[in-house]
């Protein structure tokens, strides 16, 4: 299978760019062979774009954008198995995981429709200022333009539609740059929309590598957002290079769990296995750190060990399997190096910490030092660090104590301590009885911190997707 950038609803084969081979994280196979855009394919891609604001976007009424996203979500339904096995095979999912992605990328869709009638401003008390009797005022909310929306491989269908279909809901056009690794689902996407009725130039799809999007379209005159979602560090470049258009970036955590003595001892296992290992960890709000009172601490330590140990590693395409590849050997590479320093430095591996290709044991690591990369550091891996605490004000210090701040689980039956906990916790959501893992796509969703800047969720989405304009009259 060959693929290519789509722009102006056409497929563009003919490139001066390289081609790259996208291949199976499980099997090495070859799943597609892909068409890279250069700088100049990129240009082409904006002005593109930018015309089609001008001559379709702005005048199209709302209830002309809700429909084609209704259909687009509806042709998701119709497809989903195809989606579902096509993230299984070029991003290693387990099957099971990516029909949960599926089924979550069909709601976000059907939220943008919903809101896309309901972008709704103000009209204001204007005789509230002095000189502003006989004027009237209001605030509408305007789409911006061009959105450039530069995605990751973890959730290549979900992740990219929560700025993807906001983006149409709006009234805008997307540059669309899928990662690298992912852009079978990418390239299936942008035509679904196509035969959703969607006008040719509203969504293009750009193939690149980072770093042609990271010159061209970053700091593009004619782009005025970007919408981010990714690694720090590739945040941190694209924070500078944006100069003044406005970002949104989503970028990753060292996510925090904590385990109060009180707590459902085997609710919190159930959850924080999956919290720590689904899709081997490669998730931002993954549960990376898990403080558990001391009182409970060698029960949940125990019963965590046994419950990891029950997952059943394999094949993505296998329905009975939990627990597949990294999304690449390096990656898989680099976390077993991390592993091993930590040992080094006198942790102890509970579980896990062997490698076998791009597999990674699920990996339990105790007797961590706070410094400690598997601490510190966004792991973005299937391993877990878990650490006693004594007192309520010591897990909330070493939970705040990181340079992230995205989405943090609190389990405890004491309600008073529930609340009082999560508001003393630095992060952009916190869930109480439930692991940071967990997210639904209609709550702002987004960090504090270096985790981020901006929310997601569609309604929120929205918002950073517009701009508020405000229209007087002098009557
Ligand atoms: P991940 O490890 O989750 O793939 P990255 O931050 O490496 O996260 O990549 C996320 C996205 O950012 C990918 O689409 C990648 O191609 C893109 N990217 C990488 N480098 C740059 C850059 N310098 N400028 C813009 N985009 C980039």
């Amino acid at each position: 299978m060959k693929i290519t950038s789509i722009i102006n609803g056409v497929e563009q084969t003919e490139s001066n760019g390289e081609t790259m081979a996208v291949r199976n994280p499980f099997t090495g196979e070859l799943v597609a062979e892909m068409q890279l855009a250069d700088e100049a394919q990129m240009e082409e891609a904006i002005e593109n774009s930018v015309k089609a604001f001008n001559n379709t976007m702005k005048m199209m009424p709302a209830h002309e954008r809700a429909d084609i996203l209704l259909r687009a979500a509806q042709l998701l339904e119709d497809k989903k198995e195809d989606f579902a096995r096509v993230v299984a095979i070029e991003a290693g999912k387990p099957i099971k995981h990516s029909r949960a992605e599926i089924q979550r990328s069909i709601q976000v869709i059907r939220f943008s429709s919903e809101l896309s009638k309901h972008m709704t401003g103000e009209v204001l008390p204007m005789d509230a200022a002095l000189r502003g009797d006989q004027r009237m005022g209001m605030v509408k909310r305007v789409p911006m333009g061009v959105i450039g929306a530069i995605t990751p491989f973890n959730f290549p269908l979900n992740l990219s539609l929560h700025k993807i279909a906001p983006a149409i809901a709006a009234g805008n056009t997307v540059i669309f740059k899928p990662a690298e690794k992912t852009p079978v689902s990418a390239y299936m996407l942008t035509k679904l929309f196509h035969e959703a009725g969607l006008p040719d130039g509203v969504l293009n799809l750009v193939l690149s590598t980072g770093k042609v999007a990271g010159s061209t379209l970053v700091p593009h005159k004619k782009v005025p957002k970007i919408t981010f979602t990714g690694s720090l560090t590739v945040g941190k470049i694209i924070r500078d290079t944006a100069g003044f258009k406005k970002v949104t970036m989503e970028l990753g955590s060292n996510s925090p769990n904590i385990v109060f003595e009180d707590a459902e001892i085997d609710d919190a296992v159930e959850r924080l296995v999956n919290a720590a290992f689904g899709y081997s960890g490669q998730v931002c709000v993954s549960a990376q750190r898990i403080y558990v009172q001391e009182e409970v601490y060698d029960e949940f330590l125990m019963k965590y060990k046994e419950a990891t140990e029950q997952l059943k590693i394999g094949d993505p395409l296998d329905e009975e399997t939990d627990f597949g590849p990294m999304i690449d050997e390096d990656a898989a590479e680099r976390i077993q190096e991390w592993v091993e320093e930590a040992r080094e430095q006198g942790a102890t591996i509970e579980t896990g910490g062997e490698r076998k290709g791009t597999i990674v044991y699920p990996t339990i690591i105790t007797n961590v030092k706070k410094e400690m990369k598997v601490v510190t550091e966004e792991a973005f891996a299937p391993i877990v660090t878990v650490m006693p605490f004594r007192t309520e004000d010591e897990a909330i210090e070493n939970t705040n104590d990181s340079i992230y701040g995205l989405q943090a689980g609190v389990f405890t039956k004491d309600i008073s301590r529930a609340y009082r906990v999560a508001d003393k916790l630095e992060m952009g959501g916190v869930w109480i009885n439930e692991a940071s893992v967990y997210r639904q796509d209609n709550y702002p969703y987004g960090g504090v911190k270096l985790s981020g800047l901006g929310r997601e969720g569609v309604k929120y989405a929205i918002e950073e997707m517009t701009e508020l304009k405000f229209i007087g009259v002098r009557l």
